[in-house]
């Protein structure tokens, strides 16, 4: 778990996730440092991100499974322009589409790297950033060359 307390004072503070019914399990894993993937019941499907209906078959029947955590990246950009005045301190900041081990693709950040040397297809673990006390955030940080390949 990472503290997020790199934002200087009087600068506004980055938007928080807003748990809804269909996501307040994931938060609360995630406030554990457990990483969840929506699936269906009745068909197997895995999904990201939550929802209340199963994208293919419908059904509302839906459960969790615990991810690896590990992934690769899917696709990536660097941001050099915040997006809002609570980014500014983060430029600049890796934007990227992870797909896990569990076939699910996610938007995150990728942390503690230098973006010139990132690659798709390059494997990255999740860990979470402790944005308030309710809220940690899932992002990714390259795993070491021994590793990522
Ligand atoms: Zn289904």
């Amino acid at each position: 778990m990472t503290n997020a307390a790199t934002t200087p004072a009087g600068t506004p503070q980055r938007p928080l996730p807003e748990p809804t019914p269909e996501t307040r399990p994931y938060w609360e894993a995630a406030r554990e440092g457990r990483l969840l993937v929506q699936r269906c019941n009745a068909c197997g499907h895995r999904q990201f991100y939550p929802r209340r209906i199963c994208t293919r078959c419908l059904s509302e029947d839906l459960g969790w499974i615990e991810a690896s955590g590990r992934g690769t990246i899917y696709t990536f950009t660097v941001t050099h322009r915040a997006a809002g005045p609570a980014f500014e301190p983060l430029v600049p900041y890796v934007c990227a589409i992870i797909e896990l081990e569990e076939g699910v693709r996610m938007l995150s950040n990728i942390i503690d790297c230098d973006p010139a040397q990132l690659r798709i297809g390059q494997r990255v673990q999740v860990d979470f950033l402790q944005l308030s006390p309710e809220i940690a955030l899932p992002v990714f940080r390259p795993l070491a060359d021994a590793e990522g390949r």
